[in-house]
């Protein structure tokens, strides 16, 4: 046998255990590695060297002995590593293939796995690779419809999924119960439909946020129904308010967020873009009493770094305004956008008129927007 036929037949075993109960069902390292060298020996190959992780999972890839077995084969020292079963390997398929792809493959090295005629070195053992690694998508699909379904029929049933709704608790058996919360429930019905703020409502009945009213008189659970994905079906839990209550509700929360419309700055949507034109400072938006407006910085007393000449004389704008200008020029410029913008919440305008605008220089009502190059 000539040095190069010698190279060819050069082998690696590689051995993992993760804990003792495994060693217990017949996968310890000992018989392992006595199954694999006889392995080795009918396919006429030269064991090279065993490597051997021991108590390590087969999600952690982080494994030492694993690690150089990798070095290895990258640095060409072996051309076939032999192991029992593929998951000694790893336990994720896409880690399994990764390995495959980005080592074996290109290094030529053969993987054979004892347990499941898996040779990378013939078509017939790659083509079962592939399929093994689509049976266990599959799997993982199968597992997640199922979990799915499971919750769709959990909620048909008329039982809650999820994070529990104010004004009820979830018992032993998994299903909504009124709580001590649930007279605050229909304390904010009342208070709304009676024409009080949202802010008011919650300062009175000692919640949070306007936003927590705003979420009770939106969700659906205080009267009766439970919802997945959108999606809402009777529940089985008792109400705490009618149904009547919760659409006039609904129909006079729709009413003034139609009126708020168009009046309102959508909150702060040029905030870091706005440059004062007459000292070079920057601008903010500063909320007053009836309007929000466009300041610049060296006007306020707030933030003494950013003054720039104590005397700027230009004049506060209303947001609104300058909001209004901006977009208009915006959707003259970008086709389709002004079709989408109402929908797009905050975060979404902001990258979108920062991906767009460098900066806006606002001289005494004259908006100037300077654009990126190539937009
Ligand atoms: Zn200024």
């Amino acid at each position: 046998m000539n040095n190069e036929t010698q190279a060819a037949t050069r082998a690696a075993i590689y051995i993992r255990v993760s804990t003792d109960r495994q060693a217990e069902r017949g996968y310890s390292i000992s018989e392992q590695e006595t199954k694999l060298k006889a392995m080795c020996t009918a396919q006429g190959l030269k064991v090279y060297k065993v490597y051997c992780d021991d108590g390590y999972t087969g999600s952690n890839m982080e494994r030492p002995a694993l690690k150089k077995l990798l070095k290895d084969v990258w640095e060409g020292k072996i051309k076939s590593v032999v192991i029992y079963k593929l998951d000694r390997l790893s336990r994720d398929i896409q880690d399994l293939l990764e390995i495959i792809r980005r080592i074996f493959m290109p290094s030529k090295t053969r993987l054979i796995s004892l347990t499941e005629s898996i040779d990378t070195c013939t078509p017939g053992g790659r083509a079962a690779l592939n399929v093994l690694a689509t049976f266990a998508e599959l799997e993982k699909d199968t597992i997640n419809e199922r979990m799915e379904m499971g919750r769709i029929g959990y909620v048909k049933s008329g039982k809650w999924f999820g994070k529990v709704p104010f004004g009820y608790d979830r018992n032993k058996e998994g299903n909504l119960v009124l709580n001590a919360d649930a007279i605050k429930v229909r304390q904010v019905f009342d208070m709304y439909l009676h024409g009080k703020g949202l802010k008011e409502i919650a300062e009175t009945l000692k919640l949070t946020s306007s936003e927590s009213v705003n979420s009770i008189l939106k969700s659906k659970a205080s009267h009766g129904f439970v919802q997945y994905r959108g999606e809402y079906f009777q529940g089985i839990h008792e109400p705490i308010i009618s149904k009547e209550t919760y659409d006039i509700a609904a129909e006079l929360r729709a009413r003034q967020k139609f009126m708020q419309k168009g009046s309102a700055p959508s909150p702060y949507v040029l905030v870091g873009l706005l440059y004062c034109g007459k000292c070079g400072s920057k601008m903010a938006y500063v909320k007053q009493e009836h309007y929000t407006k466009i300041v610049c910085h060296s006007t306020r007393k707030s933030r003494p770094h950013l003054i720039v000449d104590p005397n700027c004389k230009n004049p506060r704008l209303r947001a609104v305004n300058v909001e209004e200008t901006v977009l208009e020029k915006l959707f003259n410029r970008v086709d389709g956008i002004k079709d989408s913008w109402s929908e797009s919440d905050t975060e979404e305008k902001r990258i979108a008129l920062r991906s767009r605008i460098e900066k806006i220089i606002v001289t005494d009502g004259d908006i100037d927007i300077h654009w990126h190059q190539g937009h």
